[in-house]
């Protein structure tokens, strides 16, 4: 009997050379972690792939459609398992192409791992391939560029038989390559920017700037409904939250009119930074695409960068608004976006912002408040709410240093 399985395929886990074994492993914990609601029963190596068995009927299937956005997977494929018998083989390449929708015409690719197989890859594509003939006396065969392939794979003593393949989204295990603070807004931009750096392997911490208490919490909870909608392919661990709605009062009566966005966002870049080093994360993200508003022109993004020295990237920076959205509706992310909800952004906003900042009025503004002991009372007020993550790890110096940050009543 057949058994269904899944497939995961990698590219460039597979290219890091040394690093090799250590990529798998980080690919089959996020596997595990992204699987965990269905019954894994085995995450294993085979010849190049990682094999996935699960105990329950059907839940191949389910995990099928959460493996592929899992960063790191490069194609996965719902495959059967059966043993070396050829008339079990050959039935489960009858019920792969069943399955493989419409098709016209299709070709059988093996592949051996072991040489002890008595049947060559040439004479297991000729025995599949009569098969399938018989059973399909409609559909021809094409031996390039076929509607369906049908691979079947021999791996010591089993045969793995597969039609439906698809895709993944590529990039690198999360946790592979170090940790990053990203600058999350409930907007359309920052979660796929979020999403950017986490499919090339980075843990994402996001830091969100909460209109509160001047404004409702609205946009907090959209925050973490976006985290949600991240999971279970991508584990966010925690959310922090920084209430500014009264730092912006403050500054928005200190500072000229037109200042007012650089002054905040200066300020949401120096928190932003403290919890980035509190966290030991290496550089900050966040979602900026040039021109897309007013704050977004290259002077205001100098004259908001010079207040950090963490590296800052802007994923999004030469993307076009559609490609942007496009990517939020693929990730679950643009109906949660799209609710409206007051958060510092909206909040004190100038009539007309400047749009093309001079370095020493900003200096000037900037002087205008105590930005150092305001950045030192935001950090003192963050507050964070945690989530199931399998890759992120808190910092050990927030539990010594608690008045630094201080857990959020939930
Ligand atoms: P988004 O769709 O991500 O909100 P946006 O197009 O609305 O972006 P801005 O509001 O100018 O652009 O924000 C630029 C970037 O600054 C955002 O992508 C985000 O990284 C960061 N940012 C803006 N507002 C906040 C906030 N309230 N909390 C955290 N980060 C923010
Ligand atoms: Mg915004």
């Amino acid at each position: 009997m057949a058994s269904r399985v899944c497939l995961v395929h990698y590219h460039e886990v597979g290219l890091k050379g040394k690093n090799r074994a250590h990529f798998e492993r980080m690919l089959m914990d996020s596997l595990k972690a992204a699987c965990a609601a269905f019954s894994i029963s085995c995450v294993t190596r085979i010849s190049g792939h990682i094999l996935m068995t699960f105990s329950a009927p059907g839940d191949a299937d389910r995990a099928f459609d959460v493996i592929r956005s899992v960063p790191g997977v490069a194609r996965v494929s719902l495959a059967y398992h059966t043993n070396r018998e050829p008339d079990e083989y050959c039935r489960a390449a009858v019920r792969a192409l069943g399955e493989a929708g419409e098709f016209d015409t299709f070709k059988v690719a093996a592949k051996r791992s072991n040489t002890d197989y008595p049947l060559t890859s040439m004479d297991l594509n000729q025995q599949v391939g009569s098969v399938l003939c018989e059973a399909f006396p409609q559909k021809r065969v094409k031996m390039r560029d076929p509607d369906v392939t049908v691979h079947v794979l021999v791996v010591q003593g089993s045969v793995y038989v597969y039609a439906r393949s698809v895709r993944g989204v590529g990039g690198l295990p999360v946790g592979s390559a170090g940790k990053v603070v990203t600058l999350l807004s409930s907007g359309i931009d920052s979660p796929v920017a979020t999403w950017m750096l986490a499919r090339r392997g980075a843990v994402c911490v996001p830091v969100h700037f909460s209109g509160r208490p001047q404004t409702a919490d609205t946009s907090e909870y959209l925050c973490q409904d976006i985290i949600a909608a991240l999971a279970p392919a991508i584990q966010i661990g925690r959310l922090y939250v920084v209430p500014f709605g009264d730092c912006q009062r403050e500054i928005s009566l200190a500072c000229p009119s037109a200042l007012r966005v650089i002054m905040y966002r200066r300020v949401m870049y120096a928190v932003a930074e403290r919890i980035a080093r509190i966290e030991g994360a290496k550089a900050i993200v966040t979602g900026e695409s040039l021109g897309q508003v007013a704050s977004q022109t290259l002077e205001n993004i100098m004259a908001v960068n010079e207040v950090v020295s963490l590296p800052v990237f802007r994923p999004l920076i030469g993307s076009d608004k559609q490609e942007i959205i496009e990517r939020a509706e693929k990730i679950g992310t643009y109906d949660i976006s799209c609710e409206t909800a007051p958060d510092c952004c909206t909040l004190f906003m100038p009539r007309s912002p400047e749009t093309h900042a001079k370095l020493d009025q900003v200096h000037e503004a900037w002087e205008l408040f105590d930005h150092e002991a305001m950045i030192e009372r935001l950090v003192d007020a963050v507050e964070y709410v945690d989530f199931e993550s399998g890759s992120y790890r808190p910092p050990r110096r927030l539990r010594e240093r608690h008045a630094e940050l201080a857990p959020r009543e939930q």
